[in-house]
């Protein structure tokens, strides 16, 4: 089985710079993100998402507040993403969980046996992602206007698009 590990927040969702998505009414999704979803359907065994949320582990929200923002995004996006993985401890705690470390990827392939990293793909909007994309083993992909990352660890990221439903049909 191959799967899509998607980064959340700056590719389904718009990103709130130095915030977090603390609520269903502040979740907005990017323009061509559903679209982009049913394609990838067609390509992928596993659609799962993998994000970090720092914002409960600062008391700024809770895993509650959490589970009420993936269910608006889940039904956004048609109820056809497998599974969310998220971490929500500090940045200072430095768990493995917490991307780039590879705790999420490891867990992915225990809940689903038949999972092959070497075959699936990492998609996100930064750095973090594109290490943990390469950690684990998987082909990375670059979305979103992050040319600095591009520039500075081009060896990260097998490809670039703009957003995430060019990547879905260029597949
Ligand atoms: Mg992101």
């Amino acid at each position: 089985m191959k799967a899509l590990f998607l980064d959340r927040d700056g590719v389904l969702n718009v990103l709130r710079p130095n915030d977090y998505v603390k609520c269903p009414d502040e979740l907005e999704i990017l323009p061509g993100v559903k679209e982009a979803i049913i394609l990838l359907r067609r390509h992928y065994d596993l659609i799962l998402i993998v994000t970090n949320q720092q914002g409960i582990g600062k008391g700024l929200m809770t895993e509650a507040d959490l589970t009420a923002v993936h269910a608006k995004l889940q039904e956004c996006l048609g109820n056809i993403i497998d599974r969310i993985y998220y971490c929500p401890e500090l940045e200072r705690a430095h768990s493995f969980r917490r991307k780039p470390n590879i705790g999420m990827a490891l867990q992915a392939r225990r809940d689903y046996p038949g999972l092959r990293l070497k075959e699936s793909v990492m998609v996100g909007d930064s750095m973090t992602d594109m290490l943990f994309g390469r950690r684990a083993g998987m082909q990375t992909v670059l979305v979103g206007d992050n040319s600095d990352v591009w520039q500075r660890q081009p060896y990260l990221v097998d490809r670039r698009y703009p957003t995430l439903l060019e990547y879905a049909q260029s597949l």
